[in-house]
């Protein structure tokens, strides 16, 4: 038998559908924009998003690196969340590649404060770098799948737009965020000007991003993505499973979230583990095993020889992940197994 693999929701894999389709994708040369399936991915995200234009990217991290890069200038400054995935887990690219320094803003329950960020922005100076980007996050990684609401990327957006500065949204989850505020994803997409949205976390795509914004800014970014090795030939293979993700699999998250709120709360309930229930939104869960004596690498361990996957550390809070192969039996399994290792 398999695992339960509660590690992340990248760990999903091509459903028999995805699997179909690619199989019988139209394919082109990509970088001679000859493949008719990745236009029809990048036409689909880019109406998805209320955007001009969209570009297909190797993976999230190439889509926010590209943005920056095409956002800025070397030696400008930007406006980061502090926790955000482009400052904490992309190998500093935005330094090495864009050459840009962070102003970084701390979030609270994944949002940055309007009059933290409206500070942050830099006067006109000599001394002074421009402020030449503002990034948000949403759903937020760090804050446990935590939604941004609406009214904060408001204001954030609307800081941008006095100051001329655009807004990139980090949107590797933005399906989970419109699953939770039951809008469409454009009406969050609606308060940045770019936008990364990840096929390969909870839509079960393989491979691949894409970045939406203007028709003049995915010109510009085509050509970042190209210096960066991610102009690729006959990609519509799988171009053709991010298709499928995007129809098909965004309309399904409520699942995974009332998995999440199942698992949280049947954690909850044994002692010496705790999860906040109030800042269980979507489909990552932050428990808590403080009261266990317990770390992270310490239940991960025993809960392998249980048949169940979770990305322990030395601290005592676990991220656990909800998705497409998660089953309400396998939340009740692993509650039920959790509550017998920890005693151990
Ligand atoms: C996963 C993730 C990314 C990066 O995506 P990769 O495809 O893993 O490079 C970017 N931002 C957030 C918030 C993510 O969770």
């Amino acid at each position: 038998m398999g695992f339960i693999d509660l590690r992340s929701d990248t760990v999903t894999q091509p459903t028999d559908e995805m699997r179909q389709a690619m199989y019988k994708a139209q394919v082109g040369d990509d970088v001679y924009r000859d493949d008719p399936t990745v236009n029809r991915l990048e036409e689909l995200v880019a109406r998805e998003m209320g955007k001009e234009a969209a570009l297909f990217t190797a993976s999230g991290t190439m889509a926010n690196q590209v943005a920056v890069m095409t956002h800025t200038r070397r030696g400008d400054e930007i406006i980061l969340g502090e926790k955000s995935h482009i400052y904490t887990y992309e190998v500093a690219g935005i330094a090495y590649l864009a050459g840009v320094q962070t102003a970084l803003v701390s979030e609270t329950d994944g949002s940055m404060d309007p009059k933290v960020v409206q500070a942050k922005v830099r006067a006109k100076d000599i001394h002074f770098p421009e402020t030449s980007l503002i990034c948000m996050e949403n759903t937020h990684n760090r804050a446990g799948g935590m939604v941004v609401p609406l009214d904060v990327m408001k204001e954030i957006h609307a800081i941008g737009e006095m100051h001329s500065i655009p807004v990139h949204l980090d949107g590797a989850r933005i399906y989970n965020a419109a699953t939770y505020l039951k809008v469409k994803a454009e009406e969050i997409a609606r308060y940045c000007d770019t936008v990364n949205v990840c096929l390969s976390k909870g839509l079960c795509a393989p491979i691949g991003s894409v970045l939406a914004g203007s028709r003049e800014f995915i010109e510009r970014a085509r050509k970042f993505r190209k210096m960066v090795g991610g102009g690729m030939r006959q990609v519509g293979i799988v171009a053709a499973a991010g298709i499928v993700a995007v129809e098909k699999m965004s309309k399904r998250l409520q699942q995974d979230h009332d998995n999440a709120m199942l698992l949280a709360k049947g954690l909850n309930e044994i002692e010496g583990v705790s999860v906040d229930l109030e800042k269980v939104q979507t489909n990552l869960i932050m428990v808590d095993f403080g009261g266990t004596g317990l770390n992270g690498i310490q239940v991960a361990k025993r809960l392998k020889e249980n048949g169940i996957l979770i990305n322990g550390s030395t601290a005592p809070v676990v991220r656990f992940a909800t998705h497409y192969y998660i089953t309400e039996s396998h939340v009740n399994n692993a509650v039920q197994t959790i509550n017998r290792v920890i005693k151990e």
